[in-house]
């Protein structure tokens, strides 16, 4: 079997890596001239790191890694604490992996060491793809024709893939923007920061964990805004997030002022389709679901996607690739489709203004931390991608379901 992936991002790297495991000879194409990842972190939740387990990854990728033992959501002003989850060990035992907070260029470099060279085309773009009964092709812009048995576009969520396959669509913008930046430890030493928070406020939120074995602080401050650029690259004007978070609790304030070089990028996202792939061609990850990040899901999804896609192809032969990507939208479409929309939802319920809707909100999260240990968005970690999977359902189902005997490892609301 002979598969083309088009993009060298998370999804695609994670796709060739997933079906060189079935035995299928893989040609990765990307447009950039490098294997390049921008300088933010990554958090992976353990459905993630399964798939990372799984192509023999996750020992090189935990090496480089934060693994957070809780997660705290605070209120904007007074930083109090809402309530905290449990990502330790706990979530480990429970979801079958760790739960990681991770450079990414670390990871990418991890997953692109793994991929043989002479598999890869670098600084080449790809312009068309076509296919008949026999076979699938795409078009590089400099008019190559590159065959296979099936193409794999991982294309990113300004995919050009999409629109071959579906008919124009476009990215839409989410109507929120993230500022980013990365903090060495020493700059921000003394502050008395939580190790993983999630600070909740009106419009916004804002988020800090720490990447490179604690040696980085990654924060994301989240804004509600009318326009801006789908961009990894594009700086924010000087103090321009700081005024963003005028008022919010000083340890926020403080963290935001000792930043160095901050970016911004306008969150986009794609509509959810009806299917992903026609024929012999199938889309994977952002090209296929992106979402807002709002519960660190759409690298994982796409892990996943990795995951199931290679699973289908077990045994195929070129013959049965359409039946093959039919059975992995099958058990792919509805799961990524409804972390989508989960997604969506968490932002809308982060950003509620001060007042009865925001404190509802908050007693909704410590209700929930009464209730299940791992927090909100550990609804999309356990997700059944492929056999072994299953078990960990099942452990997340007794987990949730054991009576509240674990001698305060459970966390309290506060
Ligand atoms: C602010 C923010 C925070 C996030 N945090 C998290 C998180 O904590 N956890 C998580 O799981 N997810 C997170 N995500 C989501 C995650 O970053 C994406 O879902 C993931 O990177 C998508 O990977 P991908 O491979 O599908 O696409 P991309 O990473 O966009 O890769 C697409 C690749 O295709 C290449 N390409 C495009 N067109 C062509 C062409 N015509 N020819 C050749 N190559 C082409 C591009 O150059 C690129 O390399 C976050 C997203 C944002 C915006």
């Amino acid at each position: 079997m002979r598969a083309i992936v088009v993009g060298a991002g998370i999804g695609g790297l994670a796709a060739a890596l997933s079906l060189r495991r079935t035995g299928c000879e893989v040609t990765l194409v990307e447009q950039a001239p490098r294997f390049t990842e921008i300088g933010a972190g990554i958090q992976l939740a353990p459905n993630a790191t399964r798939v990372l387990r799984r192509l023999g990854l996750l020992d090189a990728v935990a090496a480089r890694a934060t693994r957070p033992s809780r997660l705290s959501f605070r209120t904007w002003s007074d930083g109090g604490e809402i309530c905290h989850y449990a990502l330790g060990r706990e979530a480990e035992g429970a979801f079958g992996g760790p739960y990681l907070q991770v450079h990414r260029a670390d990871l990418h470099q991890a997953m692109a060491a793994a991929v043989p060279p002479e598999s890869v085309r670098l600084n080449t773009v790809v312009v068309g793809i076509g296919q008949d009964d026999k076979s699938a092709r795409v078009t590089t812009v400099g008019g190559e024709h590159l065959e296979a048995d099936l193409v794999v576009a991982a294309d990113g969520v300004r995919s050009s893939a999409r629109q071959w396959l579906f008919g124009v669509d476009e990215a839409l913008f989410s109507g929120t923007a993230a500022y980013r930046a990365l903090l060495p430890a020493g700059e921000v030493a003394g502050l008395g920061l939580p190790e993983y928070a999630i600070w909740l406020g009106p419009g916004r939120h804002f988020v800090h964990y720490w990447v490179r074995r604690g040696e980085l602080l990654n924060v994301v401050g989240v804004i509600g805004t009318q326009a801006a650029q789908e961009s990894w690259t594009a700086r924010a004007e000087p103090g321009e997030h700081l005024r963003a978070f005028d008022g919010w609790d000083p340890r926020v304030r403080d963290i935001l002022g000792r930043t160095g070089t901050v970016l911004r990028h306008g969150i986009h996202t794609r509509a959810p389709l009806a299917r992903w792939n026609i024929g012999r061609v199938t889309l994977l990850g952002d090209s296929a679901h992106a979402m807002v990040p709002f519960q660190a899901q759409g690298a994982a999804q796409a892990l996943v996607d990795a995951a199931v896609l290679g699973d289908c192809l077990v045994g195929a032969a070129p013959s049965d690739v359409p039946d093959a990507l039919d059975r992995y939208v099958s058990r792919r479409l509805a799961a990524a489709t409804k972390v989508q929309a989960s997604s969506a939802r968490a932002g809308e319920d982060y950003h509620l203004p001060d007042g009865p809707e925001a404190r509802a909100r908050n007693a909704r999260l410590v209700a929930q931390a009464a209730e299940n240990e791992f927090g909100p968005h550990a609804g999309a970690w356990g997700i059944d991608a492929f056999d072994e999977q299953q078990a960990s359902q099942d452990a997340v189902t007794a987990a949730v379901e054991r009576p509240g005997d674990d001698g305060g490892a459970r966390p309290k609301p506060v």
